[in-house]
């Protein structure tokens, strides 16, 4: 019940400036968000690649109502694609980008996206790595996977997110699951209405392990991003039953959640990258992440009224 009280929370304005100023969020976010800097981010990733860890990085930002923000985060994520580039990072670390933060919301905002992410895109061949697009509300859908077919005539390299709760989604997986393409399938973190999404879990992860098979099947690179051990043993064992290598697929996981799970992964010898999110637009991020576990928000909550 609580979950969607917190995906609609994510997005008021209200609601954001008590979690914001709340002096006990701070510790909270500490967990799931790398810092508010680059360079702290930086230090994050170093330790997760010491210890064996693949990284995809995420500037924090989303919902921009602008142009001059859309731009501000087109320039965080070209500062980043260098600093990415002069520590040579590339090899390890990729990049995660919200369409929403480049501007695909305003008027025109399919293009003004486009015109803003592909600079982006650029950078990353150019520092040795790739984007991944992630995948916010339905709305967004067909513009975010139309932007990621521009995107990948000149950078097929360039990923894409599915969630298995939307309908579409089976078919979605099943275009993706061509040669070259890379696909991270999620379960989906946004407040989704029934008319275009399961709204049971069992539902939702019942759809997952279907599109699982398919992008399994495929001749694409499946991304598996999830943190749920059944999700992850069937993935191996369809990895397994289909003959792919285990440079032919990789698990995700956020920064913060199941580490011990993400090293156990490593150690078998599993390709595991982590989403490490740094920026100060943190709110929306965190909110999706307490609600997707009843124990963090309780944790928060008791947080809030013993202080
Ligand atoms: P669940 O069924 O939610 O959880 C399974 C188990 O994982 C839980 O029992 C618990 O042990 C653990 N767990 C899950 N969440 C937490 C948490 N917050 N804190 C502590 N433990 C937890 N969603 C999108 O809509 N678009 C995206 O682009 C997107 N990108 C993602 C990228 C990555 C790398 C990952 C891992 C997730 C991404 N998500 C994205 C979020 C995703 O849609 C889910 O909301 C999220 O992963 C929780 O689902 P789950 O598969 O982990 O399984």
């Amino acid at each position: 019940m609580l979950g969607p009280v917190l995906l609609a929370a994510s997005r008021s304005a209200a609601i954001r400036r008590i979690v914001s100023a709340a002096p006990v969020t701070r510790p909270m976010v500490d967990r799931f968000v790398a810092g508010e800097r680059l360079d702290e981010s930086l230090v994050a990733v170093r330790s997760l690649a010491s210890r064996g860890l693949e990284v995809t990085l995420d500037h924090l930002g989303e919902d921009v109502t602008d142009r001059s923000e859309a731009l501000r985060s087109r320039d965080a994520y070209l500062a980043l694609a260098e600093a990415l580039a002069t520590e040579e990072l590339g090899t390890r670390a990729e990049m995660s980008v919200k369409l929403s933060a480049f501007g695909q919301a305003l008027p025109g905002g399919h293009d003004v996206a486009l015109a803003n992410v592909t600079p982006v895109v650029e950078a990353a061949a150019e520092a040795g790595t790739t984007v991944t697009l992630d995948m916010e509300d339905h709305t967004t859908v067909d513009s975010t996977l139309a932007i990621l077919g521009e995107l990948r005539s000149r950078f097929p390299q360039t990923g894409a997110v599915v969630q298995s709760y939307l309908f579409r989604t089976e078919d979605d997986c099943r275009a993706l699951a061509g040669e070259g393409s890379r696909v991270r399938l999620v379960k989906g973190a946004y407040k989704e209405p029934a008319s275009v999404a399961y709204q049971d879990k069992r539902e939702v992860d019942r759809a997952y392990v279907r599109c699982l098979k398919i992008l399994m099947a495929g001749d694409g690179y499946p991304m598996i991003g999830s943190h749920d051990p059944r999700m992850v043993a069937i993935a191996q064992e369809l990895a397994r039953r289909v003959g792919r290598k285990l440079d032919e697929y990789e698990f995700q996981m956020l920064y913060g959640i199941r580490e011990g799970e993400q090293e156990r992964l490593v150690a078998e010898g599993h390709r595991m990258r982590v989403y490490v999110p740094y920026g100060t637009d943190w709110y929306g991020y965190f909110m999706r992440r307490l609600a997707e576990r009843p124990a963090n928000v309780a944790f928060f909550l008791r947080s809030l009224v013993s202080r």
